[in-house]
């Protein structure tokens, strides 16, 4: 340091704070690039090393003075591993910068026109491509012959993985004549849904029989990303071949010889002719208005594609203009990957609990830390069974991978193996019901169901009218998991018949009583603490208040009031919110509603009465072979198993429901109460769709999907979920499946719009 060098600053809390950040930052980034990319065994979620990411890049932009090489935010990858040789790129391999809103999107596209300027040509295309989530691969090929193929490793220096990508279908091994004497193909491996699954079954049946045989489980691949980084990365290359990889390309490398290339979409025209798989579902757009259209539409419909992606690709399709904008050290400037919202998160699991639900079938799940995920906020998530939770391997205090794909139910997918998972305690299935009634809890040999064997089981019945009262069977409205909690509670119902008979005054009497209970509590704790405002809610809130004071009101209240109601005192608060938020007109509104379901179909009904195997579709075709419930009371098993889409199982089970005195009572009950017994839908609908299986996909205006399905199978047609050689026609709505299009176009299958579908309904036959 010279004299006239400016003395140092002390450093001022912010910045020691901001520097110390930024260490513990790039170091836990770069560990977990190395597990990611190098051991195939992420310890936390992509959004969660993203967000890490991003916050680290904010850092970095903030405090320009604490820039450094070999910071995660400037890095490709990581370090290529020890296990394969390595491979030095001639042309680097990089990564691609992200948008995650469509403003960035657009200020990509700004940056882009700024950059081009007057070369920009109007009309210069953008190819939007799907964000395969799989891993980056490179193929090189030396007079036609497939030589080598590389990981990217960090951008500079791969791993040779020659041997594993020969076993994959998808890559020529040779090109045809014509094939530039050197010519480098790049893209992406992956894993199709379908290989995962056939992957997750077999780990798994292998884990059961290692802990049948008293040996620990090992990890199992928790989605299709890390099972085709891990497959790609084998040593034994006959383990790559077991896993059936796939692969699609996007771009070239180093070429030597053959056509000069001038656009993307001529690159991968000239691809598909050597040989080489392109992802089909890719667009030409001019602006960046189209593209933001592209990443929404695909955004909504990724779970229809046979296999994972996890965001867009938008590239300029002209190679002269890439080559203008040219590349930072990390990634190229001619593209950006737009990132879905994240399916899966890591979190903590606080505890694994057990549900009962109207079958009596015992789920346990786990209760989370809070996490963001799938676009909402998860805190519970299935485990399915007990052998799930052996096989997975998952206990209470392990840092676990949540995912919430779509409209699919959260689930764990298993734990993150860190170094104190063996320690904790291994999760024990309950012996006993966990409702007030504690009975012991059954597994039928060979199932992997457990069940609570009790009939009148608390959760089961409160399960079986969530069901009766839900969409599907009579839709009440405003009947949810909540009020029919509280009308348990509060003795107003005790099983589905007795919606129709409840005794309205009694309720308003009670809704006066606790009024009247929270008015005192609300005094009482106003004395207390000052002065809470006089909502509903607040004074349940007081309530946990005055419930923490050591002697008084909250004794008080629960011997006088709420033991009345015969109430546990841990769903005081519940049971007073949700009484709280039936307010006047709620009450009458519920009234109307039960009132109006009289009405319902005679099959909704069925569907109702939770009968074992009988679902949707059986109980319409039930309905409309026996037209009401008489004679439905009264058919043989033969009968009802000679019904097209009934069967044997579901006969039986319906028969011995039926059979039972208490359930024949139950169904009186209901008959007497008014609803509708004969069925609508055995009306004279001329029977035009026999044997026809007809595929609706996508929303067709004046209809619902279940109304366009009621279409189909009222007039004697089926209308299954997925497209198969048996399908007659597939009815496109808007926004339809593209699987299915694709499926339906491969197969040669007729595919019908609006009118087509009207007058398919009508008089049986397809438009010409
Ligand atoms: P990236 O995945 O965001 O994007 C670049 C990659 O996308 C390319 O290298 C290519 O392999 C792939 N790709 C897929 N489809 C493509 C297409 N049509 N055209 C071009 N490329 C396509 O970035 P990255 O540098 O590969 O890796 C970062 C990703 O890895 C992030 O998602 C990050 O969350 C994840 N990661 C996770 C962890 C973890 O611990 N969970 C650690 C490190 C990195």
């Amino acid at each position: 340091m010279t004299p006239a060098d400016p003395q140092p600053r002390p450093l001022s809390a912010p910045d020691r704070e901001a520097i110390d950040r930024v260490r513990a930052l790039r170091a836990e980034l770069t560990e977990h690039s190395r597990r990611y990319n190098t051991e195939d065994s992420p310890t936390i979620s992509d959004a969660d090393y993203d967000d890490l990411l991003l916050e680290l890049r904010a850092l970095e932009a903030q405090h320009p003075e604490l820039a450094a090489t070999g910071t995660p935010t400037e890095l490709v990858g990581a370090p290529p591993s020890a296990t394969f040789a390595p491979v030095r790129h001639r042309v680097p391999m990089m990564s691609l910068d992200n948008a995650f809103s469509p403003e960035e999107l657009v200020a990509w596209g700004e940056r882009i026109d700024r950059r081009l300027g007057a070369v920009s040509t109007p009309g210069g295309q953008l190819c939007c491509e799907l964000k395969i989530d799989g891993v980056a691969i490179s193929l090189r090929y030396e007079d036609g012959l497939l030589v080598q193929g590389a990981t990217r490793g960090d951008g500079q220096v791969g791993e040779d993985v020659t041997a594993n990508v020969r076993t994959i279908a998808d890559i020529p091994k040779q090109l045809p004549a014509g094939a530039p004497r050197v010519l480098e193909v790049r893209g992406e491996v992956y894993m199709s849904a379908a290989a995962f699954g056939e992957l997750q079954a077999f780990q798994q049946e292998e884990n059961r029989l290692r802990i049948n045989g008293g040996r620990k489980p090992s990890p199992v691949a928790v989605n299709p990303r890390n099972a085709a980084a891990g497959s790609l990365r084998q040593k034994n290359s006959a383990v790559t071949a077991r896993r059936k990889l796939s692969m699609w390309c996007y771009q070239l490398g180093e070429v030597e010889g053959g056509p000069v290339f001038t656009s993307h979409e001529q690159t991968l025209a000239q691809l598909k002719d050597w040989g080489f798989t392109a992802n089909p579902e890719r667009r030409l757009v001019h602006t960046v208005a189209e593209v933001a259209a592209f990443c929404q539409h695909w955004q909504h419909h990724r779970h229809d594609l046979p296999y994972d992606i996890d965001g867009a690709v938008v590239k300029l399709d002209d190679l002269a203009q890439r080559d203008l904008l040219g590349s930072t050290a990390r990634a190229p400037r001619w593209a950006i990957a737009y990132k879905f919202p994240p399916e899966e998160r890591t979190t903590l699991l606080r505890a694994i609990e057990v549900s009962v639900g109207r079958t009596g079938r015992v789920t346990p799940y786990a209760v989370l830390e809070p996490v963001f995920v799938g676009g909402v906020t998860v805190t519970h998530a299935t485990l399915h069974n007990q052998d799930q939770v052996r096989v997975k391997d998952v206990r209470v205090g392990d840092t676990v991978v949540v995912r919430r794909a779509g409209d699919v139910i959260p689930e764990v997918v298993g734990p993150v193996v860190d170094a104190e998972h063996a320690q904790r305690e291994v999760w024990e299935f309950p012996r006993l019901c966990p409702s007030s009634r504690p009975v012991e809890l059954v597994r039928p040999e060979g199932e992997s169901d457990t069940r609570c064997p009790d009939p009148e089981c608390p959760f089961k019945v409160a399960g079986q009218i969530e069901h009766f009262a839900g969409r599907g069977a009579m839709d009440i409205e405003g009947f949810g998991e909540q009020r029919v909690a509280l009308f348990l509670d509060l003795g107003l119902i005790v099983d589905v018949a007795d919606i129709y008979s409840i005794d309205w005054d009694r309720l308003a009497g009670l809704r006066h009583t606790i009024s009247g209970w929270a008015a005192g509590a609300l005094r009482s704790a106003r004395e207390r603490m000052g002065d809470p405002k006089g909502s509903w809610e607040e004074t349940v809130e007081t309530v946990d208040v005055v419930a923490a004071q050591p002697m008084g009101l909250a004794e008080l209240l629960l011997e006088s009031v709420v033991n009345d109601l015969l109430v546990e005192p841990s769903r005081l608060k519940s049971l007073a919110s949700t009484l709280g938020g039936l307010a006047d007109d709620g009450v009458a509104n519920l009234q109307a509603a039960i009132a109006g379901t009289k009405d319902r179909p005679l099959a909704n009904l069925l569907v109702g009465l939770n009968i074992r195997h009988l679902g949707p579709s059986s109980s319409l075709a039930l309905a409309r072979a026996f037209g009401n419930l008489a004679r439905i009371l009264d058919a043989p098993v033969e009968a009802m198993a000679a019904v097209d889409g009934v069967g044997t199982v579901i006969a039986e089970s319906v028969h011995s429901w039926l059979a039972d005195p208490d359930h024949r009572r139950l169904v009186e009950r209901l008959t007497e109460a008014g609803l509708k017994v004969v069925s609508p839908e055995a009306s004279a609908l001329p029977q035009v769709l026999l044997g026809q299986n007809i595929v609706v996909t996508g929303t067709l205006a004046g209809y619902t999907r279940d109304s366009a399905e009621a279409a189909i199978v009222d007039r004697g047609g089926k209308s299954p979920g997925s497209v198969s050689k048996k399908t007659t026609a597939v009815v496109l709505g808007e926004s339809p499946g593209a699987a299915k299009v694709t499926k339906a176009e491969a197969l040669g299958i007729p595919v019908l719009d609006l009118a087509g579908f009207e007058k398919l309904l009508e008089t049986g036959e397809f438009l010409a």
